[in-house]
């Protein structure tokens, strides 16, 4: 038999039972109850282990699922950071040509982009470089040290602009962003930032500073830059009490050689003279070009009149010196005007004017000369000069405007023509009338540019209203004494009518008697040739020139306006009923047709009706207007106001 268990072997002796010996049947029933019992507990115990056991598997496996769910974050978090990481990175680069670092000496450790590349610098080369050891790298609008100062102190860097010279000797840009690193427990540990090519707005800007200070024309500064240049020396005259002149230099006669050779050839002549000016002057002194034709020069630390004066002569020289145009040797002159600091004005915009007005008086005393600004001005005639200065650029700014004033048969009421009268829109004075600025215009000479453009703009507003009307309606073009006496007019209207397609019959020219008595040979001639192309020809303000009818017949003429101070009064006034009777009268037995100006009331238009005077203008019926209006007059058939007159006559 096997050997008996421990445990059952004690049990077996403490009953005092033998394995070889068959048990009483009290120590049987004993020895069963106790390995009952015995199981029993063993059976509890076991139960219990295997409790305890499932709760620590049951723990164990929340642990585990804790853990898998801490492993996921762990690697989802990491994923994002990556993704977060190539994403900043991305857009730095995109933002930025240029990733660096530098080590705490300020040594580039690492660099990615392009940007050192397109500065022309080898980024492996700049490892271990120190930003002011890398040759030809330089700070724009700083220093080296002042950045070093700034690294020292561990400060960001926001957008300095270093510079480098590329191989083809242009610069390029960079604007470079940065800042320190410190590791957790404080520590510096570098910089870190990153850079961005700017070469080209660098050079947009450069561009835009260019047109803002200099004239494209000339390369020449121009009246921004010339202001600010004027505004900074007078600061310093003021500081060290000294003089300044401003030299208004304005080429004669410059809307000519436009005229005749056409916007290139003008601008040639201007760069031209351009240069000459900028040769002419010392390193010191300033040349601008302010205008059209008009220059500036600033020269400083004169205030001898003699010497000034001869300073504007050689200008003046320099200028008439003769070039070539098309194969042809041609000259232009100059007209100057000086105005002094302190003695005419302590002020940029005073001097500027002062010097134009001086100027101007140059033109008038005879072109080609010197003026200085001059105290004995009185403030009329100064102001005058001051307008006649500014008459000068109407023309090209557009300030000049014509209004038309109807013209109507004093039997029918229908509209047979319109007069084209002049009008300055001037920017601080509002509109002005012809008397405010046609006899300044006469006196230097803008006349005949002037005329040039009432010609061309009345005959290309007859020729519009010709293709939207059905009715033509024929406009009437004041001639002033010295446009009548230009031996070109005949020619110019010709060019007029041509470039604006206008049938002769449609023009009419206005003009007085004292302008044909005045050389009536030539006058008769030009009268001639401008009627010959079919362009009709009325005198204006008719009874002034106390010359008679009798005189007129020697002049082709097609009708006479009879002058609005005989007619204010006819009502009123025997003589003037009587005068302007007589020239109804008269000038009907010559065949001309009879115009009567400045109507304004009823009565007399019925006096002029009554001597059979064929047309009326005057405030009555409508005054000037602008162009729009003229369409829906011309409509006014009935022209009712005038039938009533017909009814009550
Ligand atoms: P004008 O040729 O005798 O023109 C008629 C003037 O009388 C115009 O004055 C007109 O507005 C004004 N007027 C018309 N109806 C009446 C009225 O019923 N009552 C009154 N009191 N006045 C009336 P405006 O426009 O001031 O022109 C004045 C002068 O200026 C013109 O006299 C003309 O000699 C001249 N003018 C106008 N335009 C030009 C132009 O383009 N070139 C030239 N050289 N001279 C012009
Ligand atoms: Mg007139
Ligand atoms: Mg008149």
């Amino acid at each position: 038999m096997n050997r008996l268990h421990d445990l059952l072997a004690r049990q077996l002796e403490a009953d005092e039972l033998s394995p070889d010996v068959p048990p009483d049947p009290a120590a049987w029933r004993n020895l069963l109850a106790r390995v009952a019992g015995a199981y029993g507990q063993a059976d509890q115990e076991r139960q219990r282990l295997a409790q305890e056991r499932d709760g620590a598997v049951r723990e164990l496996e929340a642990l585990r699922r804790e853990r898998e769910s801490i492993e996921s974050r762990v690697v989802e978090r990491t994923a994002e950071l990556a993704a977060s990481e190539a994403r900043f990175r991305s857009l730095a680069l995109l933002g930025s040509d240029w990733f660096w670092e530098l080590d705490t000496q300020f040594a580039f450790v690492s660099t990615s982009g392009d940007l050192p590349a397109a500065i022309g610098l080898a980024a492996e080369a700049l490892i271990g470089m120190r930003p002011w050891d890398v040759p030809g790298f330089e700070p724009v609008a700083c220093d080296w040290p002042s950045l070093q100062a700034q690294l020292d102190a561990h400060e960001p860097l926001r957008d300095v602009v270093v510079c480098r010279q590329l191989p083809d000797g242009r610069l390029g840009y960079a604007s470079i962003t940065g800042e320190p690193r410190f590791a957790a427990d404080g520590t510096f540990t570098g910089y870190r930032g990153i850079g961005r090519d700017i070469t080209r707005q660098k050079i947009a800007e450069e561009k835009v500073n260019r047109l803002a200070h200099y004239d494209p024309l000339t390369g020449l500064f121009n009246r921004t830059a010339f202001f600010q240049g004027l505004e900074h020396a007078l600061a310093l005259a003021r500081r060290h009490n000294r003089s300044l002149a401003v030299l208004f230099v304005d080429l004669d006669g410059f809307k000519d050689v436009n005229d005749a050779f056409g916007h290139g050839t003008g601008d040639d002549v201007l760069r031209v003279m351009g240069r000459r000016l900028t040769q002419a002057i010392r390193g010191t002194d300033t040349v601008a070009r302010v205008g059209g034709d008009e220059f500036m020069v600033l020269a400083d630390l004169v205030d001898d009149e003699g010497r000034l004066r001869e300073f504007g002569q050689r200008l003046l020289d320099t200028i008439a010196e003769p070039f070539v145009l098309d194969g042809q040797e041609c000259r232009v002159s100059a007209s100057i005007g000086i105005a002094l600091f302190p003695k005419d004005g302590e002020e940029a915009t005073t001097l500027f004017k002062k010097a134009d007005v001086a100027m101007y008086r140059a033109k008038e005393s005879g072109r080609n000369s010197v003026a200085f600004f001059s105290v004995d001005d009185t403030p009329s005639a100064q102001d005058r000069v001051v307008l006649g200065a500014g008459l000068r650029r109407a023309l090209d700014a557009g300030q000049l405007l014509l209004l038309y004033q109807p013209k109507v048969s004093t039997h029918t009421g229908v509209l047979t023509g319109v007069e084209a009268l002049v009008r300055w829109q001037h920017p601080e004075r509002g509109l002005l009338p012809p008397h405010a600025f046609i006899p300044m215009a006469e006196d230097s000479g803008l006349i005949r540019a002037i005329g040039h453009w009432v010609m061309q703009s009345a005959c290309a507003q007859a020729q519009q209203w010709r293709t939207e009307t059905a009715v033509p309606i024929r406009v009437a073009v004041n001639l002033s004494a010295r446009q009548f006496g230009d031996e070109h007019l005949a020619a110019e209207i010709a060019r007029a009518l041509a470039e604006t397609g206008l049938p002769a019959e449609l023009l009419e020219l206005e003009i007085t008697e004292s302008m044909m008595m005045a050389h009536p040979d030539r006058a008769a001639a030009t009268l001639l040739e401008v009627r010959a192309m079919g362009v009709q020809v009325s005198i204006d303000d008719f009874g002034t020139g106390y010359s008679s009818l009798a005189r007129l017949k020697k002049f082709p003429i097609d009708g006479v306006k009879i002058d609005r101070s005989f007619i204010r009064d006819i009502v009123t006034s025997p003589d003037d009923a009587a005068i302007t009777t007589a020239i109804i009268a008269m000038a009907h037995s010559l065949r001309l047709r009879v115009v009567a100006e400045g109507v304004e009331s009823r009565a007399q238009v019925r006096f002029l009706r009554e001597r059979g005077c064929d047309e009326i203008q005057g405030f009555y019926y409508s005054r000037p207007v602008p162009a729009s209006k003229i369409l829906a007059i011309a409509q006014r058939h009935s022209a009712p106001r005038l039938r009533a007159v017909e009814r009550s006559a």
